[in-house]
């Protein structure tokens, strides 16, 4: 086998956008997954103007939409008693935006990236461990765990939440937030989906738990998520997140969430697991994309997303560095890419935590938090300007952060009129 331009290390949605992109620049790809086939687990995935923007650039996004479902709203309600708190027009949102918000199954997605490498031409390899990863005079090599070594230009590691390659760049560790996830889709004859509004996107917050669910497969399937904190990782015990801990989890919760809860699978769960944020991905010609960069915290529901931003941004950046005759300037188009996302996907990492402790509080804390969140107009992009606008290519385009609101601008009463104070822990 001659080298190929670019080995991209996993075939997660990540290393298949990111394979996808360089190809379509010209470039001859190999593409190395350690499964013996190619594949996604879980269930839907949300897919924000930001992502679809690229999929258009892509000419994939009508075979997205076909396969996928665009909700009228995202709506975000109270876990405990099931109010509505606020609202995001996803109609009007499109506008803003010049590209929709949109919910496919992960395997859909998936499936959708692979189809468009084939077509592209980029060499699948399946049953390819990588073991390790190494800089060379005009390049890097991989070696994987069969002794093979594969040679190229450059190396894109898309390798997931333990990758070796960051090991390369930083010597850390995922962080466990104690959080775990359930997952589950409910066919759509069943009562529970016609009971359920499939045009809209909805969130229960709750004390240390939340509940998400939206239309899959136009309207085939409900998607469901159940996220809490398990008690038995805030003990240290190994054995967290096991389904005997998912009913207590959400004992307090409304009706609506509750009864949600026998439709989750009990054979499978996610834990919840993020990294701290690093601003170096480029390690001579061997680069992180996706989660092996910036594993996040599902919250803002970004991580594929900007798995998918990395792959185009890297595109664009071999674009403008490349001779007449093809020879990318590797230094400097890498150079260029971690010039941009880091800062980007730090911003993402941080907010996701943020937003997750803010859904996740309880007692008065809980309440302020819903004073402030019923207030929001439904039409304020002030909260998502940052994110859902073009994928900045410099770090001049990266626009401005939003103004966080404190929790403590919102004044709560009790049953008597009196103002409640908060403490240390969020409790009254
Ligand atoms: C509950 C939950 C909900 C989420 N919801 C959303 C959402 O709504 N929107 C969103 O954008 N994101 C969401 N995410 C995040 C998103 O799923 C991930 O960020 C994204 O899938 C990461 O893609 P990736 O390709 O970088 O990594 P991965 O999907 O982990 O892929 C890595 C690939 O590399 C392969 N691999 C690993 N090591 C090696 C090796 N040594 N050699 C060869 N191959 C290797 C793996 O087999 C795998 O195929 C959610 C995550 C969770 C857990």
């Amino acid at each position: 086998m001659s080298n190929p331009d670019v080995v991209v290390v996993g075939g997660g949605i990540g290393g298949l956008g990111a394979a996808f992109s360089l190809t379509r620049q010209g470039l001859s790809v190999r593409l190395l997954e350690r499964a013996p086939a190619f594949g996604e687990v879980g269930a839907g995935i949300q897919l924000a103007p930001n992502c679809t923007r690229i999929l258009d650039d892509y000419g994939l996004l009508q075979e997205a939409k076909s396969l996928g479902v665009v909700p009228d709203a995202m709506v975000m309600r109270d876990a405990v008693d099931g109010d509505e708190l606020t609202r995001i027009d996803l109609r009007d949102l499109e506008n803003r935006y010049g590209y929709p918000y949109m919910v496919i199954h992960r395997s859909d997605l998936h499936g959708l990236l692979l189809r468009a490498c084939e077509r592209a031409g980029v060499e699948l390899i399946t049953d390819a461990q990588v073991t390790s990863y190494e800089n060379t005079d005009d390049g890097a090599r991989v070696t994987l765990a069969s002794g093979e070594t594969h040679e190229a230009g450059v190396v894109i590691a898309g390798d997931g939440l333990h990758s070796v390659a960051r090991k390369l760049l930083v010597d850390d560790e995922p962080v466990s937030s104690a959080y775990v996830a359930y997952r589950g889709t409910v066919p759509a004859e069943l009562p529970r989906v016609r009971s359920t509004d499939l045009s809209e996107v909805v969130v229960y917050i709750g004390p240390a738990c939340h509940f998400v669910h939206y239309g899959l497969r136009g309207g085939e399937l409900l998607n469901q998520v159940a996220v809490f904190e398990s008690p038995k990782a805030l003990a240290g015990r190994e054995d967290w997140g096991t389904p005997d801990e998912l009913d207590a989890a959400f004992a307090g919760t409304c009706d609506f969430v509750r009864d949600g809860l026998p439709y989750m699978w009990r054979d499978k769960w996610w834990r919840m697991f993020d990294r701290d944020p690093v601003m170096n991905w480029v390690h001579g010609r061997i680069a992180l994309l996706g989660d092996s960069a910036h594993p996040p915290l599902q919250y803002i529901a970004q991580g594929a997303i900007m798995a998918i931003e990395d792959g185009w941004v890297l595109g664009e950046h071999v674009a403008r560095n490349r001779a007449e005759d093809g020879t990318v300037d590797w230094g400097a188009a890498l150079a260029a890419y971690e010039a941009v996302r880091p800062e980007h996907c730090r911003r993402v990492l941080t907010t996701s935590r943020k937003w997750g402790e803010l859904w996740h509080l309880d007692g008065v804390a809980r309440e302020q938090r819903n004073v402030l969140l019923r207030a929001r107009d439904t039409y304020d992009y002030s909260f998502t300007d940052w994110l859902y606008g073009p994928t900045a290519l410099t770090p001049d385009e990266e626009p401005p952060m939003f103004t966080p609101i404190p929790l403590s601008s919102a004044a709560v009463e009790d049953s008597k009129g009196e103002p409640l104070a908060l403490t240390g822990s969020g409790t009254p």
